[in-house]
């Protein structure tokens, strides 16, 4: 029976701290702020906007929405990008995606600033984490991290298997499990004999996006288990991507979903606009 890693306590945690953190940069005269754009309307994006924005308030920070309608072309976003990255009273940028097909989003991430970029999706801040050097890491990952050293999870020497390789979860989760001694194996699509991979792994990490993927025959006993996928049900429950009644049994530790990753997220957001804020 595994213990479970509790985002949602943690993540109170984090944004208690970031508070703190937020009142003392106010005393010196620094009001923390982020801008957030949304191009076109996305209900799940609305909802990630206003829990961002409900998280923001709730610590202090100052919250400014852009929401541009769905004809919005590239030129008028990397527009409104670079006005944001030249006004000295935005510390943090963050553009929801997904954004409409005729803009390309790599572009505009690349527009935002490097030193602004609170998701971490700028490539300077991409290949910062890989060399090592500090910078912004997307929220997910970090938000791993930061899970495995509150329960003292050691990661040194340990075989870790990130199942997914996206630009924003699967890869730079690789890097930061790299940075911490891990020995580690990304699986995705194409990934042959997937269950005996993962079935190797003292920490298994899956970021698909398919229900129930991960079953419990796939872990080895006493493995820890991180579930990053948020995925809705047809009778509109939500649920991860590891079958967390198998998984549970075997695993030593786990998170559930919700109440795992997901609140883990929002929290280092809040941290990385402090960070803004401070200079990076
Ligand atoms: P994505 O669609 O960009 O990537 C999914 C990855 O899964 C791909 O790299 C793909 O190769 C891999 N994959 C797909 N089918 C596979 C298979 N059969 N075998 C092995 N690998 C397979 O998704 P993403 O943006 O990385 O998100 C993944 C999941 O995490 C989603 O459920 C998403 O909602 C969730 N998510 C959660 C948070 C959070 O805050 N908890 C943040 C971001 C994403």
């Amino acid at each position: 029976m595994a213990q479970i890693l509790d985002g949602k306590e943690l993540s109170k945690k984090v944004k208690e701290n970031v508070k703190i953190e937020v009142d003392k940069l106010k005393e010196k005269g620094i009001n923390p702020k982020l801008a957030v754009i949304m191009v076109g309307n996305n209900s799940a994006s609305a909802v990630y906007v206003k829990n961002k924005s409900n998280s923001c308030r709730n610590a202090g920070i100052d919250f400014e929405e852009f929401l541009l309608p769905e004809e919005t072309t590239e030129d008028e976003l990397i527009n409104l990008i670079e006005k944001l990255n030249k006004d000295n009273l935005v510390h943090g940028i963050l553009l929801q995606s997904p954004v409409p097909k005729h803009i390309n989003i790599d572009r505009a991430f690349a527009t935002i600033s490097p030193e602004k970029d609170v998701d971490g999706f700028n490539a300077i801040n991409v290949g910062n984490l890989t060399i090592g050097r500090d910078c912004f890491v997307s929220c997910t990952p970090w938000g791993v991290m930061r899970m495995l050293e509150e329960y003292n999870i050691d990661l040194e020497g340990k075989t870790a298997v990130v199942i997914g390789r996206s630009n924003i979860v699967g890869k730079p989760m690789l890097q930061c499990l790299l940075s911490k001694n891990a020995t580690v194996t990304i699986c995705h699509s194409k990934t042959k004999n997937l269950e005996e991979v993962v079935n190797k792994a003292d920490i298994v990490i899956a970021a698909i996006g398919k229900p129930n993927f991960v079953t419990g025959k796939m872990i080895k006993e006493g493995a820890v288990v991180i579930d990053v996928g948020i995925n809705r049900l047809e009778d509109g429950k939500l649920c991860g991507d590891v079958n967390y009644k198998e998984a549970f049994e075997k695993a030593s530790y786990i998170t559930p979903v919700p109440g795992g990753v997901g609140p883990m997220t929002v929290a280092m957001l809040l941290e990385n606009v402090v960070k803004a804020a401070k200079g990076l």
